[in-house]
Parts: structure tokens; sequence; C-alpha cells
């Protein structure tokens, strides 16, 4: 049994990983480059060893360093997180050769799925729907036009190793494929070392909808449900939620089970997210798989009452799944927001410096998941999320209320913060109605940068409110009219009275 976990991470997911192993009174290693020193996740560890100088690849990238800082630890396990090392083939095959064990999925399941092109190949051979486009490396313009000839305008150069919504460029007409094709080929190098590119259909404005899944090693493999993760700017979420507003069960089913059928193809163990974009008609496409805890994954766990890293410890010891198909159940709602030292009115540029003065919201259904304290300097060098503010609650209404009332108690001075931003996606009268896609904030631009917060009046909130359940229980029996259940609309106008009844 596991005793001991190096977290090869910082920040707020390094916390949350060891709040875990604490739990399960498993010991708890930090690794920190030179300006983490006195970050929280150094404090928080039993015990914590400097990995390098202050740049990522001096640091938390260094495979050498990671392993030595475990040696000398004694850890027997290590703990990716997500970002860094999480997903890269090669540090878990060192820590398979070190007799370490690496809490995640095997080296070639990570293969497989890490590279864009492999994880279509492979997901069409196990009957996965994929994004319609082409397994092609593309290697000059002309065969570019050539393929774009095949499937239509508009298309999605993307890079076959890309992540964090980097490397890719939307063409919508001959004129744009050379400068696209050379812009994202010189990105995908300089950013992700392989300048593989491909191309994909560009499905206009879809949801981005993706499902949990955990593996064990003895093949069974079981989905944990959705999360809508259609809140984006530049290809990056922002806000998530679950249960999504436009699922339905039988489309729950339907894509669990593909999501089941994705992972069961790379024999996967441990967690993992198979994201898919989901058209206006319900068509659904997978579009890649992350083969690591994901930075929206409480949602899933306050939904479901699941500990995703215990889980996750409990699959790298060696031991069955502990929960069944039929133990899933979502209960309530819950909404994530990062919140980000960032500047909403200039550019989103990130904006690192001391933290003067921060009060954190508290209180019933309210979680934050963070690393960073009064006093404390947000090194430049890094991600700008300084953590999550993820809320539960019953209802999908009630919810929102709560986060509304979690983002007005979040305080924070020193930095600049996207707390104000974040507030006025929970005003969007589309996010109230959960009628919204990826191209949300593009779409609600203005009214998002209205650069002052303005507090809205309880009463109007209240009606703006009960109005959106209406709307949101007609938009559910219009779906369940195109799937052609009525047993369906009996049930979501159950749901809605009571939904608005609790709210009067
Ligand atoms: P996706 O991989 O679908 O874009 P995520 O939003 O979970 O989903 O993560 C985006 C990428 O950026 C991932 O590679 C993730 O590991 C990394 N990432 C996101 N946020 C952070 C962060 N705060 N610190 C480090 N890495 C991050
Ligand atoms: P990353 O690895 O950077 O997370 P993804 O392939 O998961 O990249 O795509 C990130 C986001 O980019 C999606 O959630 C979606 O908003 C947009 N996107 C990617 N591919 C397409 C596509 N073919 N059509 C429309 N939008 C897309
Ligand atoms: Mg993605």
């Amino acid at each position: 049994m596991i005793q001991k976990v190096l977290v090869a991470n910082r920040g707020e997911i390094a916390i949350r990983v060891m709040r875990s192993c604490k739990e399960m009174s498993v010991s708890t290693v930090a690794v920190y480059s030179e300006a983490d020193r006195t970050s929280r996740h150094v404090f928080y560890a039993d015990e914590a060893y400097c990995v390098g100088p202050t740049p990522s690849n001096e640091s938390y990238l260094v495979i050498d360093n990671i392993i030595d800082a475990a040696k000398k630890s004694g850890a027997d396990a290590i703990h990716p997180g997500y970002g860094f090392l999480s997903e890269n083939a090669e540090f878990v095959r060192r820590c398979e050769e070190e007799g370490i064990i690496f809490i995640g999925p095997s080296a070639d399941a990570m293969i497989k799925m890490g590279d864009k092109i492999s994880a279509r190949q492979t997901m069409i051979e196990a009957g996965v729907k994929v994004v319609p486009g082409v397994q092609e490396d593309l290697k000059s313009v002309e065969q570019v036009k050539q393929v774009i000839e095949q499937i239509g305008y508009p298309v999605i150069l993307k890079a076959s190793a890309g992540g964090g919504g980097k490397g890719m460029r939307i063409i919508r007409e001959e004129s744009e494929v050379e400068e696209a094709f050379n812009l994202t080929k010189s990105e995908a190098k300089s950013s992700f070392g392989d300048e593989t590119v491909y191309i994909e259909k560009y499905i206009e404005n879809p949801h981005h909808i993706e499902f949990q899944i955990l593996g064990d090693n003895f093949g069974n493999v079981i989905h944990l449900c959705e999360r809508e993760c259609s809140v984006q700017r530049r290809n990056q979420k922002i806000v998530e939620e679950s249960p999504s507003p436009i699922m339905y069960p039988e489309l729950r089913d339907e894509m669990g089970q593909q999501a089941i059928l994705a992972a069961k193809a790379v024999n996967y163990s441990g967690a993992g997210t198979i994201e898919f974009l989901v058209d206006d008609d319900f068509n659904y496409y997978f579009l890649e798989m992350n083969t690591r805890l994901q930075v929206e994954h409480p949602i899933t766990e306050e939904v479901l009452r699941v500990d995703l890293v215990k889980e996750q410890i409990n699959i790298a010891n060696n031991l069955p799944l502990r929960l069944k198909q039929s133990d899933i159940e979502q209960n309530g709602y819950s909404i994530e927001c990062r919140i980000c030292a960032e500047d909403a009115e200039c550019n989103f540029m990130p904006s690192p410096g001391i933290i003067k003065q921060m009060t954190e919201p508290l209180g019933l259904g309210i979680r934050v998941d963070n690393y960073v304290y009064e006093g404390y300097e947000i090194p430049m060098h890094y991600d700008p999320m300084i953590g999550k503010l993820i809320v539960w609650a019953k209802t999908r209404s009630f919810a929102m209320k709560r986060m509304r009332r979690a983002l007005y108690e979040y305080k924070i001075t020193g930095v600049k913060t996207n707390i104000n931003y974040l507030r006025r996606i929970l005003d969007t009268s589309d996010f109230v109605r959960g009628k919204y896609n990826t191209g949300f904030i593009e779409k609600n631009t203005e009214f998002l940068m209205q650069n002052k917060y303005e507090e809205t009046k309880e009463e109007v909130e209240d009606i703006a409110i009960i109005a959106a359940y209406m709307d949101y229980i007609l938009n559910l029996e219009e779906n369940v009219i195109k799937t052609g259940d009525n047993r369906k609309i009996s049930r979501w106008r159950e749901f809605g009275k009571r939904n608005a009844m609790l709210r009067i």
C-alpha cells in the first residue's frame, strides 16, 4: 500500500492532492522551485524539496530532479497533478524503472491518447465517433488545401501535440490557409516541440461536454457523468458546471457508454476525461482524452460525493474499483469558477504581485481550492490561476445564487483578479437560462466587459431566475420532443415546478 506520496506539482492542485493523502494517513512530499519557497503547498506537506530554479523547464519539468526528490524522501508514489509532467509518458516510464508508483495511467495509454492524431485513429478503430476530419500529418499548404476540398470550409487546423487551448486556428476561406498553416506549425513547434498539424471540421458554436471516467487494473471502467465546459475564452475554460443544462438521461447514458468504450480501447487505468463537442442537434463527437485529473474535477466530486484523488490512489494500489456504474447518481448542481490573478480590463494580462488582503467566501455549499494567502507574492512565472471557487446546491438556480453570494464575499486586494468578470458571467442572461455554447464569451463581450460590477437588485434577480427556469423547462421540452420521449416531459415539468416553488 502507498505510504508516502510526492506531489510533482505546485499551487492549488498540489494542496488538493495532499488533502486527500492526509485523510488516508498517507505522508506527503512537496517539490518547489526557487520562486515557490513561500508557496503554501510547501508548508502544507510533511516534507519539501527544492527541485531547481524558477523556470519550470529547470525545475518542475526536470524528470531527474523530481525522481531525485522522490528517492531522497523515500516516497513510494508520485502524483503528477495536472499540467507539468502529468501527460509525459517518459516520466511514467522513469517512475516504473525506479520502482516508484505513478498515480495515473500506463505510459502506453498516455502515448495513444496524448497525441491527437493517434487518439483519433485509436477511437475510430474502437467505434467511437470523432469530430469529422483527417488523421494525416499535413506537411504543405498544398496538402492542406487538398484536404479542405474533401471536407469543406470552415475547418480548424490543430497541433497534434496541442493542449491548454493553444496551437489551433480556424480557417474559413482559401486566402487564410497559408498564414494559418505557417503560424500553427511554428506555434506547435515552440510550445509543444512537435510541429505535426492536422485538420478537423470546425463545428460552429458547439457545446464542450466532457465525461469523467475511472478505470482499474482489472479491466473495469465506469463513467462519472458529465461536466459542461462551454464557457471558454480563447479555447480555455473559465466556468464549468455539472450537470450540463442541455443533458438528458438518454444522451447521458449514450455518451457515457462512448466514454467507457474510448477508455477501454487503451486499457485505461486511473482517472481520465473524455472530451466531446456537441452540436445543436445533439450530435456528439469525441474531441480528445485528458489522461490526468482535470482542473474542473471538483464539480464532479460535489455532485457525486466521490473523492477522485482517493479513487486514484486506490487504483494505484492495484485494488479494484470501489464504485459500480449503478452507484453513480448525480445529486444537485455544482458550479466552478476559476479565480485568476489577471487584469480583465487589460486583455487579461497576468497580474502577479503581493496579496495585500484577502477574504474568502465561506458557508454552506462553498468549497475553495486555492493556495495563496495574505502577504504571499504570486510569482509571474506560472499559471495566473490562484484558485477555484466551487459551489454546490440542490438546484441550478440555487447554485447560481450561491455562486453570486460567494463571489460577492471574495475580496482580494494587491493584485487584479477576474472576480468581477466572473460575476458578470453569472449575470449574463444566456448563462442564467443555461442557453450557452462555446461562442458565449464572444457573443456577450459587450456586457461582460463593462468594467464595473453593479449589484443587481434582489427582486429583479429572483424574477429573472424564475423566468429563466420557465424558459429552461420549455427548452428541455423541446429537446424531449426532438428525441421523441414523452415520459420525460412530465418529469421535467415537475422538476421545473419544484425549482420555481423553491425560489419563491
Ligand atoms: P483541457 O486540457 O481540456 O484544456 P484543463 O482546463 O483542465 O483542460 O487544462 C488545460 C491545460 O493547461 C492542461 O494541460 C492543464 O494541465 C494545464 N493547466 C490548466 N490550468 C493550469 C494551472 N493553473 N496550472 C498549471 N497547468 C494548468
Ligand atoms: P486542448 O488540448 O487545447 O484542450 P481541444 O482539442 O480539447 O484542445 O479543444 C479545446 C477547445 O477548442 C474546445 O473545447 C472547443 O471550444 C475548441 N475546438 C477544438 N476543436 C474544435 C472543432 N473541431 N470545432 C469547434 N471547436 C473546436
Ligand atoms: Mg481539451
